[in-house]
C-alpha cells in the first residue's frame, strides 16, 4: 500500500529526514516536506556575518530543486496546527493528510522570559536567525565607531552555549584586529557553572582549554548568572550587579514552534516533542521528531537552568534514524534504538583564528572518551567543513 509522509521543516533535520526516506523508499511511497522558507541557511556561519565575513548567498540554497530532483514533493508554506487523531496538519488555511509525521520544525527564539531582551521588542542584539545576525552587523559597525563595553551572553534556560562561546571569541579576535581590545573590552555572561559545561555538564576538558582561551583573548568571564533585566545600556543579574554595555549580544531561551507546542499530549510546556529512543512519541506511534524540535530532558542540576543544545550533527542523526525506522515500520523490518545520549557527538568551535575541534563516542556521559584538539587547525577545520556541507547538501548527499 502506498503511504504518505509529511515532513515538517527543510532545515538540518528535515531535509536529512526527507532525503533518507526517498534513499530508503524509492518512489514506492510519497514524501512531502513543507516548509515556511524554501532556504536552507547554514546557520552555524551565522557567527561570521555580523562581522561582514559572510553574505546571506555565501551560506544559503534552494531547496526545492534538490528534493524534486528526488521525487519528493516540497510544498511552502506556515504549518499553523496539528491534529494527530485525525492523522493531518493544517498549511496555511489547507489540510495536508499523513500516515507518518516527522515534526522537524526547529525551535522559536522567545526573548519574552527577561524584560528588555532581545533585538525586536528590546535593546540587545542576537545571531540565533540570519536577520538577527545581520542586524547585529549594524550595531557592529556602531561598536567600531564608538567603542564601548561588549557582552555576549546567554539567557536563563537557553541552550545556545556553544554559539555564544564563539561568536564571544570572534568578537574579541575581531575587535583585537582593529586595535580596539582596550577600548571594548569583552564580557561573557553565561548561566552554565564553569566555561565550557555547554549544558550537558561539560565535555572532557573543553571547561579548562575554553577558560585559557577566554582569558588569552581578554574576555572577563561570568559564570552561574542569571540574566534578569535588560535596559538601553545595562544588563542585570539577579544577584543586583549592573553590566553597563555599548554592544550587547545575548543568546535566546528556544522553545518549541506554537502548532506543535499546541499538542500537550506530546510535549514538554516548553514545547519541545517528548520521544522514545525509536524518536516516535507515545501517544501518536506513527508521529516522530527529529532536531531540535526533540526533548532532552537536562542530564544534572544547575543553579540557573541550562538547557541540552541539540546540534547540527546530533539533529542529522537524530533524522537518520527517524527516516530508518519509518521505512522499517513500512517494510515490516525491525526498527533502530538510539536515544539522543548515545548518539556520537562533533563540534566545531571557532575562535577565529584558533579554536576546538570536540569528538566523542556519546553526546552525553557516560562517555568512552572525549577527544578535544586546540588551536589554528581547528579554525581551518570548520571553514573547511562550511565548503563540505554546502557541496554535498546542495548536491543532495547526507
Ligand atoms: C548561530 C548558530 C550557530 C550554530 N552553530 C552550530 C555549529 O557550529 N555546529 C553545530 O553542530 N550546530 C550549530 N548550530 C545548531 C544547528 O544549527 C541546529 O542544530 C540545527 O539548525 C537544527 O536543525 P533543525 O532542522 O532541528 O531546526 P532548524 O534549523 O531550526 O529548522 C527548522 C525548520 O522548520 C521550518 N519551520 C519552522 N516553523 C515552521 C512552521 N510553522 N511551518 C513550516 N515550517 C516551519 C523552518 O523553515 C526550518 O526549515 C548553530 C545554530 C545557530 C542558530
Amino acid at each position: 500500500m502506498r503511504r504518505r509522509i509529511v515532513v515538517l521543516g527543510a532545515s538540518f533535520a528535515g531535509l536529512t529526514a526527507a532525503l533518507q526516506l526517498g534513499h530508503h523508499l524509492g518512489r514506492d511511497h510519497d514524501v512531502i516536506v513543507v516548509s515556511r522558507s524554501d532556504q536552507f541557511v547554514f546557520l552555524p556561519s551565522l557567527i561570521w556575518v555580523p562581522f561582514g565575513l559572510r553574505t546571506p548567498e555565501d551560506i544559503m540554497f534552494s531547496v526545492p530543486p534538490l528534493l524534486e530532483a528526488r521525487g519528493i514533493t516540497f510544498r511552502r508554506g506556515t504549518v499553523t496546527r496539528l491534529e494527530p487523531d485525525a492523522r493531518r496538519v493544517f498549511v496555511d488555511d489547507q489540510t495536508l493528510d499523513y500516515d507518518f509525521l516527522v515534526i522537524a520544525t526547529g525551535p522559536r527564539p522567545h526573548y519574552g522570559g527577561v524584560p528588555g531582551l532581545g533585538p525586536h521588542q528590546g535593546h540587545t542584539s542576537s545571531i540565533y536567525t540570519l536577520d538577527e545576525a545581520l542586524a547585529a552587523q549594524e550595531d557592529y559597525v556602531r561598536l567600531l565607531e564608538a567603542p564601548g563595553p561588549a557582552i555576549v551572553g546567554v539567557a536563563p534556560g537557553s541552550s545556545c552555549f556553544p554559539i555564544a562561546t564563539e561568536f564571544a571569541l570572534n568578537l574579541a579576535h575581531q575587535l583585537s584586529r582593529r586595535g580596539k581590545t582596550e577600548a571594548a573590552p569583552v564580557t561573557f555572561v553565561t548561566p552554565e557553572p564553569f566555561v565550557g559545561h555547554f549544558g550537558i555538564g561539560g565535555f572532557g576538558r573543553a571547561g579548562e582549554l575554553l577558560q585559557a582561551m577566554f582569558d588569552k583573548a581578554g574576555i572577563t568571564t561570568i559564570v552561574d548568572a542569571a540574566i534578569t533585566r535588560v535596559t538601553p545600556g545595562t544588563v542585570e543579574l539577579d544577584d543586583g550587579r549592573k553590566l553597563p554595555y555599548r554592544f550587547a549580544a545575548i543568546l535566546p531561551q528556544l522553545r518549541g514552534i506554537e502548532p506543535v507546542r499546541a499538542v500537550e499530549a506530546i510535549t514538554t510546556p516548553s514545547g519541545f516533542v517528548r520521544v522514545d529512543a525509536l524518536y516516535r512519541t507515545e501517544t501518536y506511534p506513527e508521529v516522530y521528531a527529529c532536531g531540535v524540535a526533540v526533548h532532552i530532558p537536562p542530564p544534572g542540576y544547575t543553579r540557573v537552568p541550562c538547557a541540552v543544545p541539540r546540534t547540527g550533527y546530533l539533529s542529522e542523526e537524530m533524522a537518520r534514524v527517524v527516516a530508518y525506522n519509518i521505512a522499517a515500520t513500512i517494510h515490516g523490518r525491525r526498527p533502530v534504538a538510539l536515544p539522543p545520549s548515545a548518539i556520537d557527538a562533533k563540534y566545531v568551535l571557532d575562535a577565529g583564528n584558533t579554536g576546538l575541534i570536540m569528538s566523542s563516542d556519546h553526546f552525553l556521559e557516560p562517555r568512552d572518551h572525549a577527544w578535544l584538539i586546540p588551536g589554528p587547525e581547528a579554525h581551518w577545520a570548520k571553514v573547511a567543513f562550511e565548503k563540505y556541507f554546502l557541496a554535498t547538501r546542495r548536491r543532495g548527499i547526507v
